[in-house]
């Protein structure tokens, strides 16, 4: 029999009325021949609700108590969808994190999944029964209570649904789906019928909040099919799965994070082994790093941007200190700002997308503080104030709200086709079980290099609106399909940008740049074809602090300079000479335990 796991989010929940639906979407599906786990959150805001009674009794609730405490959100919701289960005369039982067998590690309100033993939910199921698991919860090793950190719930759902080998993972929720940007933001956002992984991973880390990013992370790695469905109408929902729409649209989805705050850390020497003990002091100090930048160096030095969340400033300014002290360099930041980013597989194969986002930026005199990229995503960073009118410009720029195509589509994978590929039971559990220990570990799968790339550089723009989309629409007018781009923070009222190209558009490309420089006085381009950009690929990549160390550090014990970073969820690209890349390639290969490939 197939399972289906379906999680209920907390306004699903939220009252008995919506509860008894909720029971009903479940015993519909068990009675329709499948066996259901229904995964469910606290009811409406219940979890708020504890947080607040918390710091009425003190500012430092310590982390153990607080887990305790939030834990009794959804031990409440299980037990009352147990009760309309029962109403509705179907069997069910409900079953706490601890008792599903939830393993965690021992870091208290974020914590990570490391096993499910899922003995106790097949037993039940396989007597008749409705499992209702209590979401966002575990138990460390000592059986303290864990919870996952906030929207955590989405996880339990995906990492049962991957633990059970389920057929499909519905997410019930407020809304008909997953929207090309927040509809409570952006009125005339449109529902988009399916979006990939890869697609779903950046829009849930760059700010989505739909879906906790790490829910994706497992979908992704167990291949677990997700529906993101409507609780309170009947709707198909959206698809998350491996394959995006068809045809890939240039912008599926747009993503924002209203407050973050950059630290920058000016004139560090450009050298090996500067990155590494920068990155070795903020994985130390557990500050996951958001936007990373570095363009490359001036006259022996360069500077380096990132972004924290503004909980994280404080911690990460001390941490700043002390890697400047030690390095040189001095520290700037800046609390104010909010990341704003454009999604979509389809910017891999059209020119243009950037050149657009920054044109639409710039008519609404929205100045660019740092750019990063990958090949299906674009972030900028902007004045918070600008965030709703740069949100809404930027949707309506990329026509989102139009009707998307909504025609189906053929060959792409179906929710079924897990259940054909489904293996005997003996055999497959044996499977789970190994590809299940520590289940939320980072996973790089692949390390590669591109010396077909060169470099473009520009410095001593005006840091103005504006300038990004003249440069950029100069090159996309001339025809080429620009990679990697990269703006740091502007020093003195000047900008510098650099980008990718391949080796024979460098010519193409200065050309295009020439008129649009005429008017900024000192600009100079330069470029460097003896480039090779060594990409880190894998899943969560930006959630796992130690990512961006223990890479630096490969690179720094190997003595290679990295010239360039740019961040993405699923992705970190560097620059390195030429003449170093291979030897880069085969230093994170093996900080990463991957087997180097014949044709590297
Ligand atoms: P739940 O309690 O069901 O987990 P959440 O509040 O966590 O629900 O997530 C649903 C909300 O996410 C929606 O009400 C919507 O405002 C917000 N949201 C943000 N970005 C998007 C998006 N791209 N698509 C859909 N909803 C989004
Ligand atoms: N109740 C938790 C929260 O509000 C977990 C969840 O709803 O996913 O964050
Ligand atoms: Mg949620």
């Amino acid at each position: 029999m197939s399972i289906v796991v379906q999680k209920f989010g907390g306004t699903s929940v939220a009252d008995a009325e919506r509860i008894r639906r909720a029971a009903r979407t479940a015993v519909q599906a068990k009675r329709a021949g499948q066996q259901v786990v229904m995964v469910v959150s606290a009811r409406g805001k219940k979890t708020d609700e504890l947080v607040g009674l918390a710091s009425e009794i003190t500012d430092q609730p310590r982390p153990r108590e607080m887990d305790m405490l939030l834990s009794t959100g959804e031990q409440e919701s299980v037990a009352l969808m147990a009760m309309a289960v029962h109403e509705l005369g179907e069997e069910a039982i409900s079953l706490t994190g601890a008792q599903i067998g939830v393993r965690t590690d021992g870091s208290h309100t974020k914590a990570r999944i490391i096993s499910i033993s899922t003995q106790r939910m097949k037993d039940a199921l396989d007597a008749g029964q409705i499992v209702i698991a209590a979401g966002f919860q575990g138990v460390d090793e000592d059986f303290n209570i864990t919870t996952l950190g906030r929207g955590g719930s989405d996880t339990t759902a995906a990492a049962l649904a991957a633990a059970l080998d389920a057929e499909l993972c519905e997410i019930y929720t407020d809304v008909e789906g997953v929207f090309t940007t927040d509809p409570r933001v952006v009125a005339c956002a449109t529902k988009v019928e399916r979006v990939s992984y890869d697609e779903m991973l950046e829009l849930a880390s760059l700010g989505a909040g739909v879906m906790h990013s790490r829910s994706i992370e497992f979908a992704k790695k167990y291949r677990v099919n997700l529906r993101v469905k409507p609780s309170f109408a009947d709707g198909p929902g959206t698809l998350i799965s491996s394959e995006p729409a068809n045809p890939a649209p240039m912008v599926t989805g747009l993503a924002f994070v209203r407050s973050e705050a950059r630290v920058s850390l000016i004139g560090i020497p450009d050298q090996p082994g500067v990155m590494s003990r920068i990155f070795s002091l903020l994985s130390e100090n557990r500050i996951p790093v958001d936007m990373v930048v570095q363009n490359v160096g001036v006259a022996g030095t360069a500077n380096v941007s990132f972004t924290v969340a503004e909980d994280d400033l404080k911690k990460t300014l001390a941490v700043a200190a002390t890697a400047t002290h030690d390095l040189g360099g001095t520290v700037q930041h800046n609390p104010n700002l909010s990341k704003l980013s454009v999604v979509g597989h389809g910017m891999q194969t059209h020119t243009g997308v950037a050149a657009q986002m920054f044109r639409v930026l710039s008519d609404r005199s929205v100045n660019i503080s740092i750019v990063t990229t990958s090949e299906i995503k674009i972030s900028v960073l902007i004045d918070h104030k600008l965030c709703d009118l740069a949100v809404n410009a930027v949707h309506e720029g990329f026509q989102l709200s139009q009707e998307l195509d909504q025609t189906p589509h053929v060959g792409v994978p179906s929710e079924v086709s897990r259940r054909m590929t489904r293996k005997d039971t003996s055999e497959l559990e044996a499977d789970i079980v190994s590809r299940l220990s520590g289940m939320e570990e980072i996973v790089v799968s692949d390390v590669y290099s591109d010396t077909d790339q060169a470099r473009v550089t520009i410095t001593q723009l005006h840091d103005h609106p504006g300038v990004a989309a003249e440069v950029f629409s100069a090159v996309a007018d001339g025809g080429v399909l620009v990679d990697m781009i990269i703006q740091n923070v502007a020093l003195d009222g000047k900008a510098n940008i650099s980008f990718t190209v391949p080796p024979t558009d460098v010519a193409r490309t200065i050309e295009a740049l020439r008129m649009p420089l005429l008017k900024h006085g000192e600009s100079q381009v330069s470029c460097d074809e003896r480039i090779g950009k060594i990409s880190v690929v894998g899943i969560g990549l930006r959630s796992h602090t130690d990512v961006g160390a223990r890479m630096f550090h490969a690179l720094g014990d190997g003595g290679i300079n990295v010239q360039m970073v740019n961040t993405s969820e699923i992705k970190v690209s560097i620059v390195v000479a030429a003449d170093q890349t291979a030897v880069a390639l085969k230093a994170l290969q093996k900080s990463f335990n991957l087997t180097p490939n014949a044709d590297n």
